[in-house]
């Protein structure tokens, strides 16, 4: 199967997700997650009708957002203050951000291009070592922060789930969701550029345990551009009877 179909197909199985648990389909961006492959594949999801793509090194960001300026490209990736004005100049939204000094070299870089920079916090629901991001406690301070940044605007939160098993991940995601909907009363409601409407979680293993929890991007990489992920890989993490 291509990636058009392999598009077309996870598409289609979000949309029956979405509906099993009452949502509406086009309230969830399906985000290919280009990393791994280069520009003639990135062609081939936009002809299925994919016009968003993450990916999460800068390098990648700036050459395939020359090639194809056209798409909406999403910065996924680990933030390092250098490059911090090429993932500006070239990510409509920025998931993956929760250092002050980031965020405040995001709203400097962003004046100077003359554009509001859209974000999301990444937030370590599960508290694992291994993972990047504010600890939940942590996050009112950094947007109460953000809430004074002029040419930033915090549209919600990010989080990774830790993998493999689904109880763990639909724990994570329940969590992020319950923290959204908290500080969205608490914090957000006193700045007008934190709106947490976005809530970006779920990957190709654990996209389904994120749907009924409000994910409004699901970012995924193989289950669109790797071949060899099938449900072998779901089995193997325990997933296909969940
Ligand atoms: C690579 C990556 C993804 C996609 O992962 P898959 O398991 O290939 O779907 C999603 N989010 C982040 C932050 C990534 O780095």
């Amino acid at each position: 199967m291509g990636i058009a179909q392999r598009y077309l197909r996870l598409r289609a199985e979000l949309d029956e997700e979405c509906r099993a648990c009452g949502r509406d389909p086009r309230e969830v961006l399906l985000l290919p997650v280009s990393k791994t492959v280069g520009v003639p594949e990135v062609r081939q999801a936009m002809e299925a009708g994919a016009f968003d793509f993450g990916e999460n090194r800068p390098d990648c960001i700036v050459e395939k957002g020359e090639a194809l300026p056209q798409v909406r490209w999403h910065f996924i990736g680990n933030v390092q203050s250098r490059r911090i004005r090429d993932i500006v100049s070239h990510a409509c939204l920025v998931h993956s951000l929760y250092e002050e000094k980031h965020l405040a070299k995001v709203d400097a870089v962003a004046a100077e291009l003359g554009k509001v920079q859209d974000v999301l916090l990444e937030v370590n629901v599960s508290g694992e070592e291994s993972k990047s991001g504010l600890s939940p406690q942590d996050v009112a301070d950094v947007l109460a922060f953000c809430g004074g940044l002029a040419q930033v605007r915090v549209r919600g939160l990010m989080t990774m789930a830790p993998q493999g098993d689904a109880e763990t991940a639909r724990e994570t995601f329940a969590g992020l969701s319950a923290l959204r909907d908290r500080l969205q009363r608490e914090v957000a409601s006193e700045f007008p550029n934190c709106q947490l409407n976005e809530l970006s979680m779920g990957m190709s293993e654990d996209w389904r345990e994120a749907v009924p929890f409000g994910a409004t991007i699901v970012r995924i990489g193989r289950a669109v551009f790797d071949d060899s992920f099938e449900h072998d890989d779901l089995e193997a993490a325990g997933r296909a009877s969940a």
